[in-house]
């Protein structure tokens, strides 16, 4: 197992708002374990910027000028997401980031590979902004392994938002596995369990409705019903985690009580699941997470993850099902009775 980071310190000068809940401190969180990284020898590559060829197949140009001209300016593009001066380049670099981690496992430099990146991406559409997201940076690096030649990529979203933007951008293709478990209803009110896709994207985007709440438990029933499964039938030949850390217990956006053990317990499945099909091959891009110590802790077990640990018990035991994931997966379930074996 060989994982680097990506990562830069220009990630701290993308500053929203004081009060914003996406704040530089976060980058500083980052800056911190990408450091102890570096410390004990392993590899932190900067990232460069996605090119306007890499961010069109997921943007439409007219919206890439639209960011252009927030360059060197403070603007509030809607009542969540807004720019400082240098939020276009640190957003440049954050896609390109996320491109550049394909681009180390395509080229054997790596075969897993985490970037540390804000702002977070996963809500930005092909044409507007959106939720903190300028570019979509783990659409960009989906996009960009389908050039590079993949058939099939799948991307797993825990951060507890649905990826309305991931989703809308893949939701007809079928070389392109979206999968995502969240609150819900809640922020940004997509991810119905009947959203599937559309027309020969039928079936490849599995939505995860969870009520507020859930546990470690109910995570855990969720992806040995549905996640994994779906995962091993659809056989990627890379895995990418949007790798959100806002359904953890301390959040305070959000009221999912996942806890680092059982975001561990994810990563980890997912890395096995990788093991099975496409040696392991696993890009993770960070997206939300708003509690900067469970952000840490999260980030560390995640590189510890990835790393290629075994499990530990944890300190204390992981919270058990409760009924909404029974519900959930049986709503889900259903939805996708037709393309999935559940
Ligand atoms: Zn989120």
């Amino acid at each position: 197992m060989s994982l680097i980071l990506i990562h830069t310190d220009r990630f701290g000068d993308h500053r929203p708002p004081p009060g914003h809940p996406e704040r530089v401190e976060r980058a500083e969180v980052m800056h911190g374990v990408a450091a102890a990284w570096k410390q004990r020898g392993r590899i932190v590559q900067p990232p460069r910027p996605a090119t306007r060829d890499e961010l069109g197949r997921v943007h439409t140009d007219a919206y890439l000028k639209t960011i252009d001209a927030t360059a060197g300016r403070a603007v509030s593009l809607d009542p969540d997401t807004y720019t400082s001066p240098d939020s276009r380049d640190v957003a440049l670099l954050a896609a390109g980031a996320a491109i550049g981690a394909v681009d180390a496992i395509v080229q054997s430099r790596a075969t897993r590979v985490l970037a540390l990146v804000r702002p977070p991406g996963h809500h930005a559409e092909r044409e507007r902004p959106m939720g903190f997201c300028l570019y979509n940076s783990v659409a960009a690096a989906a996009a960009h392994a389908l050039t590079l030649g993949m058939a099939r990529v799948a991307i797993m979203d825990y951060d507890v938002h649905h990826g309305n933007g991931t989703q809308w951008i893949f939701y007809e293709d079928p070389r392109v596995l979206y999968v995502s478990t969240h609150q819900y209803p809640f922020y940004p009110g997509t991810g119905a369990s009947e959203d599937i896709g559309r027309g020969a994207g039928a079936g490849f985007t599995l939505n995860v409705p969870l009520e507020a709440g859930s546990t470690d438990g109910d995570y855990d029933e969720v992806f040995k019903a549905l996640v994994i499964p779906v995962i091993d039938q659809f056989r990627p030949e890379l895995l990418l985690i949007s790798a959100g850390f806002d359904a953890h217990e301390r959040d305070p956006l959000a009221r999912m009580r996942l806890s680092t053990a059982g975001y561990a317990g994810l990563t980890r499945s997912l890395c096995d699941a990788a093991e099975r099909h496409c040696h392991g091959r696993v890009v993770a891009v960070t997206e939300g997470g708003y509690d900067l110590s469970a952000l840490k802790s999260c980030l560390e077990s995640t590189i510890s993850v990835l790393d290629g640990a075994p499990a530990q018990s944890p300190s204390e035991p992981l919270r058990s099902a409760t009924p909404r994931s029974r519900v959930a997966i049986a709503q889900t379930r259903s939805a996708h009775a037709k393309y999935w074996k559940l």
